[in-house]
């Protein structure tokens, strides 16, 4: 039901998406995927990921 939700990291408003509506700020889910209790790395996974699928095309 809210594992869409996330929360805003700068201001704590509650975002459907990474970005915070109000601020700007980054929002992370309250409900991160695997190995991160913050979802510190959420960031560099994405990037990892979109680097590694870059590096699959080439
Ligand atoms: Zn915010």
């Amino acid at each position: 039901m809210d594992n869409n939700m996330a929360k805003c990291m700068e201001c704590g408003a509650y975002a459907l998406r990474e970005v915070c509506p109000k601020c700007g700020g980054r929002a992370t889910t309250p409900h991160p995927p695997r190995f991160s209790p913050e979802d510190r790395y959420g960031h560099y996974r994405r990037r990892l990921h979109k680097l590694a699928a870059e590096e699959a095309v080439q």
